[in-house]
């Protein structure tokens, strides 16, 4: 897995003061001529974590110490991608500044210790295909002007920052929402008070729920309008209760799938009803429907072919990465609940999984001895990060980049995309 060592060399007309390292992002090479350096942010990374300060610019020259007398002292290794083409991982340091070369050096030889053919296994987007057809309908009615959507969407607070940017509103409630505005239902849905409001206002509505809400809103009302109280297997707090519970009210109890249902009271044990709230996997249900059944014998269940496997394709899309690789890179926060998630799954297929925030958080032993690497986003990463990880694994040498889909497909509704879409 490893090249060899750094080659010192000469950076004619490169200045670093004194203190600090240049990380190079590319290098004019006698050779082979200008040399992309992807690896640079984990080379910018080990330095700062040791304290060393740290820039990063190109490097348009180097040159053997024999052919030249002046500039900084560079620190170069070269390898191979799988299309042929040549990257370097570089850095310079003040050829009066022994600190800052032995700096620079080491960070370069460590990187360069642990290259070698890789493959990139990615895992699905954390956002289901639902929520995704939302955020492209909101951009697209934003070409026709100002939206209003219904409290929040799905995605990340970057998608919606650059939302709201172009004009669109995110109302807590229809009070927020002037008469006559376009209001976007998004796909976790609205209570149906909300759409009663909305057409008394006279709102456009663009109604991005999912059908497969739509499909358990519509099982919740039945169950409730022929008079049985409806246990709703969940957990609290996920945004599509609101628009369930709604379509039940007075008849729903939410019964979180962890704690079982054990603890549900009925008034009629003869009239009770379930249904599973989407979003939650489909596979964490069946102790609570089983605890249902032993107490409610009557109880009467939903439509299968309406479940949502979203939430049970990406738990197995992640455990599936995991079980083909050496390391899970994790993207996200440890204190995000929805990367701790991600965290377990990867290891309870005994990957090894570490949390990244930033590509320069990437050290160099995770990697000894790896070679294959999986990523798996989490709903707290910082948009844009599984491209950079991936463009900074391609400068340690060969990198297959490939992407694992779990995908569950319900024959019984061809009308309605596999993974809950
Ligand atoms: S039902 Fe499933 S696919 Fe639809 S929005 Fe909810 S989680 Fe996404």
């Amino acid at each position: 897995m490893s090249r060899s060592s750094a080659r010192e060399c000469l950076a004619p007309g490169t200045v670093v003061a004194p203190g600090e390292v240049l990380v190079a992002t590319e290098i004019g090479d006698p050779a082979h001529g200008r040399l992309d350096c992807p690896a640079a942010p984990l080379v910018g990374g080990l330095l700062y974590r040791r304290g060393v300060r740290v820039r990063y610019a190109p490097v348009p020259r180097s040159a053997d110490a024999s052919q030249a007398d002046d500039g900084a002292a560079l620190f170069v290794t070269t390898s191979l991608r799988g299309d042929g083409t040549a990257t370097a991982i570089g850095a310079a340091a003040s050829s009066v500044d022994g600190v800052a070369m032995a700096a620079a050096r080491s960070a370069v030889e460590e990187w360069a210790a642990v290259s070698g053919t890789r493959r990139l296994l990615g895992a699905v987007s954390p956002w289901c295909p639902g929520a995704r057809r939302a955020v492209e309908a909101t951009r697209q009615a934003l070409a026709q002007g100002p939206v209003y959507v219904c409290g929040q969407l799905m995605a990340s607070p970057q998608a919606s920052a650059d939302l709201e940017k172009n004009g669109a509103v995110f109302a807590r409630s229809l009070d927020d929402v002037p008469a006559g505005a376009t209001l976007l239902i998004p796909a976790h849905g609205v209570a149906p008070g909300v759409r009663t409001e909305a057409a008394e206002r006279g709102l456009t509505v663009i109604d991005q729920t999912c059908p497969l809400v739509a499909g358990v809103q519509a099982e919740a009302r039945r169950f409730a309008e022929r008079g049985d109280q409806v246990v709703l297997i969940g957990q609290s707090g996920l945004a599509v209760l609101p628009a369930i519970l709604g379509e039940a009210p007075d008849h729903a109890i939410l019964a979180e799938t962890r704690a079982g249902a054990g603890a549900v009271q009925v008034a009629d044990p003869r009239r009770v009803s379930y249904v599973l709230v989407p979003g939650v996997p489909v596979e964490d249900t069946p102790i609570a429907t089983a605890a249902l059944r032993s107490r409610f014998p009557a109880l009467r269940g939903p439509d299968p072919d309406g479940f949502c496997y979203a939430a049970s394709d990406r738990a197995e899309t992640v455990r599936t990465v995991a079980a083909s690789s050496d390391l899970v890179l994790v993207l996200g926060t440890e204190d995000d609940p929805d990367t701790r998630h991600l965290t377990a799954l990867a290891r309870s297929n005994r990957a090894k999984a570490n949390v990244i925030a930033d590509v320069t958080e990437i050290i160099p032993s995770w990697l000894a001895g790896v070679s294959a690497v999986g990523l798996a986003e989490s709903t707290a990463a910082a948009p844009g990060l599984a491209a950079r990880v991936t463009e900074a694994l391609s400068g340690l040498g060969p990198l297959s980049v490939t992407r694992r889909v779990v995908s569950t497909e319900v024959t019984g509704r061809p009308e309605i995309n596999p993974s809950g879409g």
